[in-house]
């Protein structure tokens, strides 16, 4: 049955397009045209199939400004964010490019013959997308995966798949051939099952939901189909007494504000060292209530509004009038605004303090000494990023050892590096992106032994 899509501007509520949906038969459809167009891409010479990714990166970068413009517009994102995912996009389809004539397989030793590894593309990778970073986290599948020699078909959020259309419009042009990457937008529950269930898709790419994650990945299990998840976090960033704590507390709001806390490494569970407890409150305070939170195409703008008026209800569930703690401002009227908020004397299991709540919103909790520091960081289902503030390189390495999470910073709350692996522990998800091996997710490695005794 044939859909639409509505997109709104979160900031103003307005309809920005209507974007007809996919069907189920129509994923069907789109699947064997991009099982056709991967033969060629992967017999194509390594050189050939560089060359055009290093062109869709040009072009790319050709269109940032306006691919900034349109994610500020369908998703809320500050013009200063945007820009840096459009940005994001063209460098990792340029560093995967530096991949394909690299993607060696080894030679290793036997007796009586050669043996030879081949790593072969998986065929035709479906890639379903959030709403929280659209251009970014589909680059993050599609790039390696179409270096390695496949095709993608991209499934975005259903709230915002305009940049990845236009995407695809500039991979034509790019010279990328037809059908090779494809954008399918739709209902998660049609054009994205449709996708995990296709018997000739090989991999499913999914960021998202906790539950959503699971559900596919329950899903793919019954085909052994391969499947990549980054799904949710509730990240410690953990400041002990022995660090500089104005410069803890200064660069406290933006580690879980950035993307109005729609960000899965936001750190949302601030741990503090008793001593310092109070000092650091009256540090982050004036630093909360400083946040400039308005129309995000302004570019002294820090926080835009969340997603949509489901994301924003969800967020409000969270944070009842009862509750103490800091709150910053956010315009009124149309759009889907909260203000930034740190709340204070929650229990740590309270679910505030340890749900993921996807918006702006940070709790503070004490700690005792190093024990109790890392026994609260690893007390959650997730362990996807956190923080370390200390002066004390023993205990940073000792923390950086202790704490389960995927990608740990020191100091600093770091962004995400196309060039260094990203990826969840415990419920955060399942296998890595990004980094030195990004490409050799996109393939299966076969073993090959030729005797020289015949
Ligand atoms: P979601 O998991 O429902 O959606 C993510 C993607 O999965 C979308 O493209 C969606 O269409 C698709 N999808 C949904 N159901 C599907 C299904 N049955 N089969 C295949 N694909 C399906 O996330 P949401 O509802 O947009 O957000 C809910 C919560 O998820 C948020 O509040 C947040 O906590 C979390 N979230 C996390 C991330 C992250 O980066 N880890 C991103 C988005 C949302």
């Amino acid at each position: 049955m044939s859909y639409e899509l509505k997109v709104l501007n979160p900031a103003t509520e307005e309809v920005v397009a209507s974007v007809p949906a996919t069907t189920a038969a129509e994923v069907g459809a789109a699947v064997a045209r991009a099982a056709k167009a991967q033969q060629a891409w992967a017999a194509a010479a390594p050189a050939d199939r560089a060359r055009l990714l290093r062109r869709f990166a040009v072009v790319v970068d050709e269109h940032l400004e306006e691919l900034a413009r349109l994610e500020v517009r369908e998703a809320g994102h500050t013009i200063g964010n945007a820009r840096w995912e459009a940005g994001n996009v063209r460098d990792l389809l340029d560093f995967a490019a530096g991949g394909v004539e690299r993607l060696s397989g080894r030679q290793i030793p036997v007796a009586g013959g050669l043996d030879i590894t081949i790593l072969e593309p998986l065929g035709v990778i479906g890639v379903i997308a959030p709403w929280n970073f659209p251009m970014p986290i589909a680059a993050w599948g599609t790039a390696p995966a179409l270096a390695a020699g496949n095709a993608v078909l991209l499934k975005p959020a259903e709230t915002t798949p305009l940049t990845a259309l236009r995407l695809a419009e500039l991979a034509l042009e790019a010279g990328l051939p037809e059908d090779l990457f494809q954008v399918l937008p739709g209902a998660g529950d049609v054009a994205g099952s449709a996708l995990v269930e296709h018997p000739a898709v090989a991999k499913i790419v999914f960021t998202g939901s906790t539950r959503v994650g699971k559900s596919i990945m329950a899903r793919c299990a019954e085909r052994v189909k391969r499947v990549t998840l980054e799904l949710g976090g509730k990240s410690p960033n953990i400041v002990f007494a022995d660090s500089d704590i104005e410069a803890a507390a200064a660069a406290t709001p933006m580690s879980f504000l950035d993307n109005s806390g729609q960000d899965c490494c936001a750190r949302t569970r601030i741990l503090v060292q008793r001593s310092v407890y109070d000092r650091f409150l009256e540090l982050l305070a004036p630093a909360i209530e400083s946040v400039v939170v308005g129309d995000p195409a302004d570019e002294k703008t820090q926080m835009g509004p969340l997603i949509s008026r489901v994301q924003l209800d969800r967020v409000r569930s969270y944070v009842t009038d009862e509750l103490k703690g800091i709150r910053g401002t956010a315009p009124e009227g149309p759009g889907f605004w909260f203000p930034p908020t740190v709340l204070t004397g929650l229990a740590p299991d309270a679910p505030a303090a340890c749900e993921e709540v996807f918006g702006p919103v940070a709790v503070v909790l004490p700690f005792e000494d190093e024990a109790d520091a890392i026994r609260l960081a690893n007390s959650t289902e997730y362990g996807l990023s956190g923080s370390i503030w200390t002066r004390d390189i023993g205990r940073a390495i000792r923390l950086s050892r202790a704490v389960a999470a995927g990608n740990l910073s020191v100091n600093s709350h770091s962004s995400v590096r196309y060039w260094t692996p990203f990826g969840g522990y415990k419920q955060s998800g399942l296998g890595r992106e990004l980094g030195p091996d990004a490409l050799t997710a996109f393939t299966e490695t076969k073993n090959v032994f030729i005797s020289t005794e015949a």
